[in-house]
């Protein structure tokens, strides 16, 4: 059985795993973490990145590795890909964790972003406010995610406290874009060099953090479509990318921004294990494997909405028609993602009411004696 191993063991390595047994595969995860969300459904090297002789054991007999967390520290990959293929490339893992770098290659392509500074010293920050003007986000330019490394600057009186709360590392000021929508696009791209591309979500995101995912996107036309899959194409071929990559846009009096691409598996395209042929997590290992990508076509029309903080009432999630409940197995925290829900139909009606179901389901909170499993 080909054995694949994955960097990062939380719900999006559980997700490829859980994806790929059908196919046959096994997997074996590298967490420096106490606690990982997939540990239970493979073996785990529980090590630090710079450990080479627990980098060398994970490696011992892998067919591929790829990763499910983006900030892995390029040289852990580096030191593995002597003995084993690694999947997507370390360039564009590389370009994915700094901003300032994902910016500079989306413009190198003609893809349109937000205007945005480089900021290492208090002047230049003042110099890009004057710049760029206010609105304004001030973001770390890496090891940012899920809104955390940023802060916005309405005025002129929020400069001090944005510039005290991330000195001290490498930064940039972004335009704040008054978006219409936020969308993102899932491509995916095998070692042979066929692609493939999701349709269209368009998510909602509360304080940095993803709320939910629909398709079809609402704001979707068949020009906008076709745009994200040329912007997404462009990148696939310029990074000689394989795996999934998801980028986000801001969509602005009708045009795209680019705001940024994770070059992995993505929240907003959990909703494909039902809502399309053939899931995100399928689709990635299909292409580390070189094996045929399989169609994205929708199932039916979707809704996702992350459970986050605290594990509400299970057994009425489970009582909705068409609800699809995924738990990741984590400790609940504050601000936390522990799980999802999926829910499909075939037509606008039947989604709408289930959709009301849900919301008020996760609005009642946590029913107190079904908290999930401490991972
Ligand atoms: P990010 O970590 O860059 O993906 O930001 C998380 C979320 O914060 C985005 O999905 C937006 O909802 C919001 N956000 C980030 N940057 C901007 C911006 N320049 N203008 C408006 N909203 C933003």
């Amino acid at each position: 059985m080909p054995v694949v191993g994955v960097f990062g063991a939380g719900q999006l390595g559980r997700m490829l795993a859980l994806a790929g047994y059908p196919l046959g595969l096994q997997f074996r995860f590298f967490d420096p973490a106490p606690e990982a969300s997939a540990e239970h459904l493979a073996d785990r090297v529980c090590a630090s990145y710079e450990d080479q002789a627990a980098l060398e054991r994970f490696a011992a007999g892998l067919d591929v590795a790829t990763f499910e967390f983006e900030n892995v520290p390029v040289g852990a990959l580096e030191h593995i890909c002597r003995a084993v293929p690694v999947f997507p490339p370390l360039s564009a893992l590389a370009i994915g964790q700094d901003r300032w770098e994902e910016k500079r290659c989306f413009e190198s392509l003609g893809i349109p972003v937000p205007t945005y500074a480089r900021v290492d010293t208090r002047s230049d920050l003042e110099e890009a406010v004057r710049q760029i003007g206010l609105p304004a986000m001030l973001k770390t330019r890496r090891m940012g995610y899920d809104g955390k490394g940023q802060v916005r600057i309405r005025t002129a009186g929020d400069v001090e406290a944005a510039w005290q709360a991330l000195q001290g590392q490498p930064l940039l000021l972004e335009r704040y874009v008054e978006f219409d929508a936020e969308v993102s696009v899932l491509a995916v791209r095998n070692r042979t060099g066929a692609t493939a591309f999701y349709p269209l979500v368009e998510n909602v995101h509360g304080d940095g953090i993803l709320l939910s995912s629909r398709v079809p996107a609402p704001c979707a036309t068949p020009q906008l479509e076709e745009q994200a899959r040329a912007y997404a194409d462009k990148l696939l071929r310029r990074l000689d990318y394989v795996g999934v990559l998801a980028i986000e846009f801001f969509l602005e009096r009708g045009v795209l921004l680019a705001n940024e691409m994770a070059p992995r598996v993505h929240n907003s395209g959990h909703w494909t294990i039902e809502g399309a042929e053939t899931s995100q997590f399928e689709n990635h290992l299909r292409a580390v494997m070189n094996w045929p990508l399989g169609s994205t076509a929708l199932r039916g029309m979707s809704v996702m909405y992350n459970i986050t903080g605290t594990v509400p009432d299970i057994e009425r999630i489970l009582r909705i028609p068409g609800a699809h409940l995924h738990l990741y197995g984590k400790a609940p925290k504050p601000r936390r993602k522990l799980g999802h829900v999926t829910i499909t139909a075939d037509h606008h009606e039947a989604l709408a009411q289930r959709e009301r179901e849900l919301r008020m389901a996760l609005a009642a909170g946590s029913s107190g004696g079904l908290e999930p499993r401490v991972a």
